[in-house]
């Protein structure tokens, strides 16, 4: 057995066999072959199982999503079928006798090289497209599969590092735990892993290059511990735990249907964070009061092309209608840092954490942000809807989403398009948005307290390298007094303040955060009844 050493991202067990994630930047290499028949028939057969893996996905997406989401596996089934796409490979087989992969990558440039080239802005779009069905094909034919999302079994992922778009994409029915050999605890993918509730290690230093392709191991998410070929002892303590811990999960389910309220009576609204609509069965699990935050970037990131206006209705519509009347809290999206989009192809910067992002690229690429407000608005029918604005800076700022908005408003009235109400509220996660907080509290209905970002920002550490974790202190006194002075110019204006940061779950703050009024908490379904099993014993006056 091997000890391997990290940190936790996510508290919980699994034992299973390891699958490693390599990235896909592999050259396809140019053979000359001997047998074109062979290298045709190869073809045939990776293109047969690329359509079997599309349609897979359309289902998937179908339940996921709906059928808006899913029409974009649809129409790569039928690129897929082209014939001049086929012809173009297989001609190229026959004629320059050259391997399967290379003439499939040949082709996918060559067509895309078209799609690029025209003056349609939707059918340029398609470049993308031809390229990912010509990797999906190339992929089959090196014989690995849709590595990044189709696992054959429930397995331990083992990577480098995971990107936030990688993690969504991967099928998290078959995931049993996250073990990345680099990564922070406060990154994204850290986020992601304990929104989905799978058992995360990060920062193992573990060395991808020993053959770790299904082995056996044991993942102590609680203790950031990872032992390949786990001892007999090892596993029996592994599934002991497990069970103690599944006991206590069954335990809290008793607090389902139960107020979130301190011994001396001050109601707290409990919410979840999501990033997909698959997140919603946690969500009504636990019993959340509402969604406090739904980080509506996920549903760019598990694309390859911008959601049409469409495709976000009836992902947000989906979500509104499962939550029955309950608010939902949509953020409108939050990418760049770490949350890096192909399609938008963003200029490279030296420092993106304080580059282009967020609300910055929305207020810069109008069209963007206003499809996501159709969306939205569109949406606010079918449910309890308010609209949340990222990485706010100044007043300057609201004034301008606000026109935004109106302008968006007036031309769905104009369309005859049913719309409801919808509150708005700002985030509040950089040092500049505390200060003018008195101001920016006349504008919106609600602040939502960001404290991964807060603490990023107002420490200057990066919250993505792991170097720096033991400097990324949210405990620090400057952010807790930022939280502080928030909250009560939140309340001097009437309207509320709630923490949708990871901070939110920390229950060694929890007594704290109720002392100074903070009126909401959002966290990871899975800390919903643990927060307020612990809401409940608290009496904030003393
Ligand atoms: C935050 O910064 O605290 C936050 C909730 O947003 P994100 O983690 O997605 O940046
Ligand atoms: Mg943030």
């Amino acid at each position: 057995m091997e000890i391997i050493k990290g940190k936790s991202a996510f508290a919980a067990i699994a034992v299973g066999k390891i699958a490693v994630y390599k990235k896909e930047d592999q050259p396809i290499k140019k053979r000359r072959t001997e047998d074109p028949e062979g290298e045709i028939a190869r073809f045939r057969k990776a293109k047969e199982e690329a359509a079997d893996q599309l349609q897979k996905l359309y289902e998937k997406a179908l339940r996921e999503v709906g059928e808006a989401g899913a029409m974009i596996f649809k129409a790569h089934q039928m690129m897929l079928d082209d014939g001049e796409y086929q012809d173009c490979v297989q001609h190229m087989i026959q004629t320059r006798k050259v391997n399967a992969e290379y003439a499939v990558g040949t082709a996918g440039e060559h067509f895309a090289n078209i799609f690029a080239a025209m003056d349609d802005a939707y059918m340029k779009e398609r470049a993308a497209d031809i390229k990912d069905i010509s990797e999906r094909v190339i992929r089959n034919l090196i014989g690995k599969g849709r590595q990044d999302r189709d696992f054959t079994g429930p397995v331990i992922v083992v990577a480098d590092d995971l990107a936030p778009s990688e993690t969504v994409q991967l099928d998290k029915d078959k995931v049993l735990a996250f073990v990345t050999s680099r990564g922070s605890v406060y990154s994204h993918t850290a986020i992601l892993a304990r929104t989905m509730n799978i058992p995360a290690i990060v920062n193992t230093g573990i060395d991808l290059e020993q053959d770790l392709d299904g082995k056996e191991a044991a993942v102590d998410g609680v203790r950031g511990i990872l032992y390949l070929d786990p001892t007999l002892e090892v596993l029996e303590e592994m599934k002991k735990r497990r069970e103690e811990e599944q006991q206590k999960k069954e335990l809290l389910l008793e607090l389902r249907g139960k107020e979130t309220v301190t011994l001396d009576g001050k109601r707290i609204k409990l919410y979840a964070n999501i990033g997909s609509v698959s997140d919603i069965a946690g969500v009504l699990k636990n019993d959340a009061s509402g969604i406090g935050l739904f980080r509506s970037e996920f549903l760019y990131l598990e694309k390859k092309d911008y959601p049409t206006e469409d495709e976000q209705l009836a992902a947000y519509k989906t979500v509104l209608e499962n939550m029955g009347g309950k608010k939902v809290i949509i953020r409108t999206l939050d990418i760049g840092a770490d949350k890096q989009i192909d399609y938008f192809h963003m200029e490279k910067e030296e420092n993106p954490a304080m580059g282009c992002r967020a609300i910055r690229i929305c207020l810069e690429r109008k069209d963007i942000f206003k499809t996501q407000l159709r969306a939205l608005y569109r949406a606010s029918a079918f449910g309890n809807l308010s609209i949340m604005f990222p990485m706010i800076i100044s007043v300057k700022e609201v004034d301008e989403i606000l026109e935004i908005v109106e302008e968006v408003k007036n031309e769905l009235r104009e369309e005859g398009i049913a719309m409801g109400e919808a509150e708005l509220g700002i985030m509040i996660e950089t040092p500049a948005a505390v200060m003018v907080s008195d101001e920016l509290a006349k504008k919106v209905d609600f602040f939502s307290i960001g404290t991964n970002d807060l603490t990023q920002y107002t420490l200057a550490i990066d919250r993505g390298n792991a170097k720096l974790d033991r400097y990324y202190d949210a405990h620090h006194p400057a952010v807790l007094r930022m939280i502080q002075m928030t909250v009560e110019n939140a309340h001097k204006h009437g309207i509320r303040a709630g923490i949708c940061g990871e901070l939110a779950s920390d229950m060694e703050l929890t007594e704290t955060f109720l002392a100074m009024g903070v009126d909401e908490l959002s966290v990871a379904p899975s800390y919903i009844l643990g927060l307020r099993k612990k809401i409940r014993e608290i009496k904030i006056k003393a």
